[in-house]
């Protein structure tokens, strides 16, 4: 590889093969993170072939981790965990101490001190926040009663993790594990006790917590309102970034806390402004980007060799991570009454480890406390769960019935455990791919003869209040979790989903439909839709709306019979009204 640009070099390098992967995993419909995981084995220093820099790598891993926890703290709601903090906070603990402790068991087992084997246990306990999300809006479960709950649990656990990852160093300090890391002067004062290393790391993890919420809270939102009145996006784009990557720097740099942490936090006190949905989706290419390379970064640190020389512990790992975590979230969530299914779904939403497990296990590393094998058995553990996380979850319907006809379980389970999970109604999110498995069927409408409205923003909004008071029949289809629950209010039919995948339409009856009206602004969704309802339908009217003469184009192509072109309607209303003001006012007609 050339060296004359190491930084573009990796940058490069990192994203191309993460790319290639990615695609080629998707393909395969495994997680693309997989694909970014190989992407990392192949440019990394233990496999034949180019190499890139590890040292750079694992710096621009560092902005990954910052913005993947920016985005965890943007979306860390309270209420959401509070409304299940029963089954949730219990649950999470009970598991963590379950998963952990088999953990340790199997690194003493392996000959590793108790610290490495309780980092180790620890790093198996925590889920993939990316993984399960994932999961659950590939199968619609995001607004059911077991979504919220697998989602609260999962905010327990990344709570669990944060402590973990703000206690460690000084752990390590304490414990002497490490010569990176010098014992504080305060520590080291006070003769460098386990107590008070874990003391002063709380003192400091409160003085950045107290600043944050005294001055932060007040002066962060208002940073943000004011660029939002600049008009600018540009501007808008770099104050959350720099708010995100300047309070973790400085969080680092002041108090000695990590950057995860204070990016953690940076993101939780804008979660509160009004503005945090554009903060979210302003970050969330660069989000992306970096966090892809932070995978390839970590898939660098795999040394494949090891797992083939010794398979027995990557096989514990994960049956551990599969099957223990499982069992243990199982019994946990029969215990407080809820149902099979509930439970099932929680197990298998859980039954994985990613992005926290990594940090954990790096950070472990590089204080010396976990041996190098303990990351590659993490690694190797991460990889094959979330490989193996669909067919886990495709399996739930098969235990469901089994158990539901076990005598054995009968006699232990409360009747609970035989109802059906509650669910609130309307619980669709829009889909990104095919998952068959346990997913949440759509229900297909009655209507029959009817229109079918794609889209109700500022478009679609003003042609359903039409058809509404002209008392159409018509339902809509929309995919933004903000528009739904007004349509639901205002009491129209509505299929949520992305209308460019089928099963949607075929929902909304566009075979037995009169009239389609596609009024989204992305033609390439509105093609995919045109295109799939003319082949359903093809006496069906479908009008569209467009940008450009090329999509005006592109979707005649597909089967539109007309496309509105928004800009020529806004020339024509300019024009009109042009001609409005310049035409002389009719003149009073000759008396006599
Ligand atoms: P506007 O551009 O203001 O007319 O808003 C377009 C509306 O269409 C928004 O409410 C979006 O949520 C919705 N929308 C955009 N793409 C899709 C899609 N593929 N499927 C369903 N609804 C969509």
């Amino acid at each position: 590889m050339p060296h004359e640009t190491p930084l573009i070099t990796t940058i490069v390098a990192g994203l191309v093969l993460a790319f290639l992967f990615g695609a080629l995993a998707h393909r395969l419909r495994v997680p693309p993170l997989v694909g970014y995981l190989l992407a990392g084995m192949i440019v990394g220093p233990h496999t034949p072939g180019p190499t890139i820099d590890q040292a750079l790598a694992l710096e621009l891993a560092e902005l990954g981790v910052i913005l993947l926890m920016f985005g965890v703290g943007l979306h860390f709601s309270l209420r959401d965990l509070l409304s299940v903090r029963t089954i949730a906070v219990p649950g999470a603990v009970g598991q963590i101490s379950f998963a952990t402790l088999l953990g340790a068991a199997l690194g003493l087992a392996l000959g590793w001190t108790l610290a490495a084997s309780l980092v180790f246990g620890l790093a198996l306990s925590v889920a993939s926040t990316v993984v399960l999300l994932r999961a659950m809006q590939e199968r619609r479960l995001i607004e059911t009663e077991r979504g919220r709950i697998a989602v609260g649990w999962l905010i327990v656990e990344d709570i669990a993790m944060i402590l973990a990852l703000v206690m460690l160093p000084a752990l390590a300090a304490a414990l002497g594990t490490t010569e990176s890391i010098e014992p504080t002067p305060i520590v080291a004062f006070f003769g460098g006790g386990l107590t008070v290393a874990l003391g002063v790391t709380l003192a400091k993890v409160a003085a950045f917590f107290a600043l944050m919420l005294l001055v932060g809270r007040r002066v962060i939102p208002w940073i943000l309102h004011s660029v939002a009145h600049t008009g600018s996006r540009e501007l808008f784009r770099l104050a959350v970034l720099a708010i995100a990557l300047g309070v973790a720097f400085g969080a680092a740099q002041l108090f000695g806390v990590s950057l995860a942490l204070g990016a953690f936090f940076a993101g939780m006190i804008l979660s509160e402004s009004a503005l945090s949905h554009q903060a979210a989706q302003e970050t969330l290419p660069l989000r992306d980007a970096f966090s892809v390379l932070f995978f390839v970064a970590i898939g660098m640190l795999f040394d494949p060799m090891s797992l083939l020389q010794d398979p027995l512990p990557i096989l514990i790992t994960v049956f551990i991570i599969v099957f223990g975590k499982s069992l243990a979230a199982f019994l946990i969530v029969i215990a407080f009454r809820h149902p099979i299914k509930t439970a099932l779904t929680i197990s298998a939403s859980l039954a994985q480890i990613g992005e926290f497990s990594f940090i954990l296990a790096a950070l472990g590393m590089q204080l010396g406390i976990l041996p190098e094998q303990g990351q590659d058995l993490i690694l190797a553990g991460a990889l094959l769960s979330i490989c193996l996380n669909p067919l886990t979850f495709a399996s739930i319907g098969w235990i469901e019935r089994h158990l539901s006809r076990s005598r054995m379980f009968r006699r232990f389970a409360p009747a609970s455990a035989y109802s059906q999970p509650r669910e609130l109604p309307d619980a669709h999110i829009p889909e990104s791919e095919p998952a068959a498995e346990a997913r949440e069927p759509l229900t297909a409408t009655a209507l029959h003869d009817h229109i079918v409205l794609i889209g109700y923003g500022r478009v679609g909004g003003m042609v359903g209040e039409t058809l509404r008071s002209a008392a159409r029949p018509f339902l809509v289809i929309e995919d933004s979790e903000k528009v739904l629950p007004h349509l639901h209010a205002a009491g129209v039919e509505t299929i949520a989903g992305n209308a460019a995948a089928a099963e949607t339409l075929t929902a909304a009856n566009v075979a037995g439909a009169s009239m389609l009206i596609v009024a989204i602004p992305n033609a390439f969704e509105a093609g995919q839709a045109v295109q799939q309802a003319r082949a359903l339908n093809p006496e069906l009217t479908i009008i569209a709306r467009a940008h450009s003469d090329a999509e005006v184009e592109h979707l005649r192509g597909l089967g539109a019979d007309i496309v509105i072109m928004g800009e020529r309607e806004i020339a024509r209303g300019i024009l009109e009204e042009v001609e409005r003001r310049d035409s002389p006012a009719p003149q009073p007609a000759p008396a006599g």
